[in-house]
């Protein structure tokens, strides 16, 4: 941000602005090493119950998706399921908010992102599902703009290296990826909303999980979004996203959110692989959050579904909006 935009800016918000850049500040500053301390006293190990990767269901018994392995290549990235409904969405606000989209949902959930005068807990959501009246809850996590042509390059590769008769029709954005429902109207049909979501397909799973034979997989292990492969853990860090729900275990700066995979023998090795990502992730929010903040431009007169993210404002299909 430039001077001149500072000078115009209240003092509340000019403090909202410099802890942004000074969360990222201590973000560059974390330890992995430290970090990795954190996680090897949690303990972690992936069962592959593919919790984190699909829809909740009203009534589920989440310990029978512990019987969904996934083959340890294809482990599922670690996304999170969310038993709470969809509530207010923020409203579109401006830049300078604070630097952070929140999708705030009433309750303590998690998220990455820019936060928005409108949302009351001024939580930050990244993984998430929404209710819908079926009393399904859509998986719901963060994915950032160039998180999402990554996808898009995996999914044209995965369709190459099959019989697909469309194999040469280029996976478009909104294969993989759709508006944050925050801030729609019920229909999703309307309204403004920061950052996109993982597309899910019809049972409201993410379209990258598969099961077959009762094991589930992540088709897009080896590039799948920061938020996945951190998963269950977050960083306590103002304008970082965490996992949905509480933090159900606490070491030095890591949280560690629900999964049933916590508490078990973690290698050093994997600890420090896994700290690295989590730092790693814990800056690239916060750049995406003063990206964000940077580009937004209020909404204008424009119809349909407005997404702000920190390439400015999208169709649902990822192309930019002229203001
Ligand atoms: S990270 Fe946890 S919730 Fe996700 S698949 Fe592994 S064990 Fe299940
Ligand atoms: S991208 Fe992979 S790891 Fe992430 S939610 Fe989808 S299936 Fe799970």
């Amino acid at each position: 941000m430039k001077d001149a935009e500072m000078n115009e800016l209240s003092d509340s918000e000019q403090e909202e602005v410099q802890s942004l850049e000074a969360e990222l500040a201590r973000a560059k500053s974390l330890s992995v090493k430290s970090l990795a301390d954190a996680i090897e006293s949690i303990g972690f190990e992936c069962t592959r119950c593919g919790a984190c990767c699909t829809a909740h269901h009203s009534g589920e018994n989440n310990d029978e998706k512990t019987e969904n392995a996934h083959e340890d290549e294809t482990e599922p990235a670690h996304t999170q399921i969310n038993n709470r409904s969809k509530t207010e969405a923020p409203a579109a606000t401006a830049p300078t908010e604070n630097g952070r989209v929140s999708h705030n949902n009433g309750s303590d959930d998690q998220t990455r992102t820019v936060s928005n005068q409108d949302n009351k807990a001024n939580t930050d959501v990244a993984m998430e599902s929404v209710s819908t009246s079926t009393s399904t809850e859509p998986h719901t996590a963060t994915v950032f703009p160039d998180e999402v042509r990554e996808l898009q390059a995996t999914a044209d590769n995965m369709r190459d290296g099959t019989a697909d008769t469309d194999a040469h029709s280029p996976t478009e954005w909104r294969d993989v990826a759709r508006p944050m429902p925050y801030g729609l109207d019920d229909e999703n049909s309307t309204g403004t909303t920061f950052e996109w979501a993982l597309q899910t397909d019809a049972c409201g799973d993410c379209v990258f999980y598969e099961e077959a034979d009762g094991v589930g997989s992540c088709q897009a292990h080896d590039n799948r979004p920061l938020i996945c492969a951190t998963y269950p853990f977050s960083v306590a860090l103002g304008g970082t996203s965490q996992p949905m729900g509480e933090a159900v275990d606490t070491a030095g700066m890591v949280r560690a959110h629900e999964c049933e995979g916590l508490g078990r023998d973690i290698t050093r090795e994997a600890a420090e692989e896994l700290a690295a990502t989590l730092r790693t992730r814990a800056i690239r929010e916060l750049e995406e959050a003063i990206s964000l903040r940077d580009a937004y431009e209020p909404p204008g007169n424009t119809d349909g579904i407005v997404v702000h993210d920190s390439e400015g404002a999208k169709r649902p299909d990822g192309t930019a909006i002229d203001n």
